[in-house]
């Protein structure tokens, strides 16, 4: 077996030399050193064994080329891609995974998601009456579900108490199952804004830098330096106004410029990216202008705002499905009101940076709709002009560069093996993507729901 994956490594090394410079991005100095210094929070898990297991399948999407390819057989070892044949005998010895009639695509990210939450029952209280073991708690099930269906790295942009860095680490041990997860612990906004705890009387659930709630840069460093002692490995901050907060506005900015600039100086001072949850037109402009890595929701888009995301090379994570999948009537009346206004002018700005060629990372906001639900965005970037191989690179190429994660995003050797069999052809209905019947994490069957 491991002389069917050598000699396949070599003959690879023509045919498929696109792909391998996905494998590059695996081992440029730059990338190298990201992965050194999240050694202790973000090693893969480790694989099964050490030995080679050849999985089999009807097709494969390569979503460097853009290519569809049949009879593939993808060689693993010690948890990462060694070889991705097509059109082979079996091979002479190894474990074979048989998969059949099935289209592998790589592990799907999700940029946007709060695990350790949910929409359900008391929500607007919840915060009151639970706490961030509630939280963590609540994410074993979540974390579970979202791996089922195909999304081995999500960014968790948002929780309390770090419950996302304790579950990153109880998956890590092995105790749970669920994708990897790129924590940035509270989410960093200004006193009263959507970061905050708003609606309840003075004296209820105030809080301070360490918990993301800062004024003026000082305090914004000091929350950046915070999130990073316990455990984030990216930094959500909150350029505007939000839905499901009680302040007036949905849109008007809320960490002022000289904030966002210090955010931003200090996340990268350390190597780290920052994410903006940023609808409103001035709030997105500062946000991009101070140099942040990713704009989420985006839902006021100007083309001033466009422009300059296209020239600096800013991600937008849209979470557009969620204007069809919120359930409206479960929404306290002033936040409803808010949704209502936002929602299409999040779909409309999602148009608008598609056919403007902004790079667009794939992001949800599961939590506000149930979690396991999160491939049914793609569907939505489809019909807003992207095309399914974009849509699914979005998921995977351009989500392992804003994640920071040059080890995956693709079917290459070198790359680790997070690969997922979907029902169907992405490529042609990119629902197919929703149809997840087996799923690789490092290397490691984690589900099989083929029966
Ligand atoms: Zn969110």
């Amino acid at each position: 077996m491991r002389e069917f994956a050598l000699a396949a490594r070599f003959a690879l090394a023509a045919p498929f030399a696109v792909i391998g410079s996905a494998a590059c991005r695996a081992i440029e100095p730059s990338n190298r050193a990201d992965l050194v210094r999240r050694a202790p929070v973000s090693s893969p898990a480790p694989a099964e064994s050490a030995e080679t297991v050849s999985i089999h399948a009807a097709h494969a999407v390569d979503v460097i080329a853009g290519k569809l390819l049949d009879d593939v057989w993808v060689a693993i070892e010690d948890g990462r891609i060694v070889a991705l044949r097509t059109g082979l005998e079996r091979p002479p010895d190894g474990r074979v995974i048989e998969l059949g009639d099935v289209t592998l695509v790589p592990g799907l990210f999700d940029c946007h998601v709060h695990l350790t939450g949910s929409l359900d029952g008391d929500y607007v209280n919840r915060s009151v009456h639970e706490t961030a073991i509630d939280g963590a708690l609540r994410g074993v099930r979540n974390a579970r579900v979202t791996l089922a269906a195909g999304f081995t790295t999500v960014r968790n942009v948002g929780c309390e108490g770090f419950a996302d860095v304790a579950l990153l680490r109880a998956i890590e041990r092995g105790d749970i199952v669920g994708p990897d997860i790129v924590p940035c612990g509270h989410s960093i906004g200004i006193t009263g804004g959507h970061a905050d705890e708003t609606g309840f009387r003075q004296g209820v659930l105030e809080s301070g830098p360490e918990a993301g709630i800062a004024d003026g840069p000082d305090e914004c460093r000091k929350a950046v330096r915070a999130q990073l002692k316990y455990g984030a490995q990216a930094i959500k901050c909150v350029a505007t106004a939000g839905v499901l907060s009680f302040e007036a506005s949905v849109g008007a900015q809320q960490l002022a410029d000289d904030e966002l600039v210090a955010i931003v100086d200090e996340a990268h001072r350390h190597g780290v990216k920052v994410a903006a949850h940023a609808h409103g037109a001035d709030g997105i402009l500062a946000a991009v202008k101070a140099g942040v890595d990713s704009i989420e929701h985006g839902s006021m888009l100007t083309s001033e705002a466009l422009d300059l995301m296209k020239s600096k090379g800013t991600f937008l994570v849209p979470t557009a499905f969620l204007r069809r999948r919120v359930d409206m009537a479960h929404l306290a009346p002033p936040q409803r009101a808010k949704a209502e206004s936002i929602f299409p002018a999040a779909e409309a700005s999602l148009r608008d940076a598609i056919a403007g060629g902004v790079r667009i990372a794939y992001g949800t906001d599961a939590a506000v709709y149930p979690h396991g639900e999160n491939a049914r965005e793609f569907a939505v970037l489809v019909e807003a002009g992207m095309a399914p191989i974009d849509a699914l690179r979005a998921a995977t190429l351009n989500a392992a560069e804003l994640c920071q994660k040059p080890d995956r995003g693709a079917l290459s050797p070198g790359l680790r093996a997070d690969i997922v069999a979907v029902r169907g052809n992405p490529l042609a209905d990119v629902q197919a993507l929703e149809r997840v019947v087996w799923v690789m994490r490092a290397g490691s069957v984690a589900i099989d729901a083929r029966r």
